[in-house]
């Protein structure tokens, strides 16, 4: 299962999930410390190596 990165727009606090794919479509997504659903993915800084062309 993926995991997804996700900010709170209400407590601030960034928390990760683990969505499959069929929950991640129903894009009903709660913040685990305040319940709030106004929560915002946040783009996951997948490779940021610099990447070294030797
Ligand atoms: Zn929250």
């Amino acid at each position: 299962m993926p995991t997804y990165e996700f900010i709170c727009e209400k407590c601030h606090k960034p928390f990760t999930l683990l969505i499959s794919i069929s929950e991640y479509e129903k894009k009903k997504f709660r913040c685990p410390k305040c319940k709030s659903l106004k929560v915002k993915q946040q783009v996951s800084a997948f490779q940021t190596v610099t990447s070294k062309k030797s």
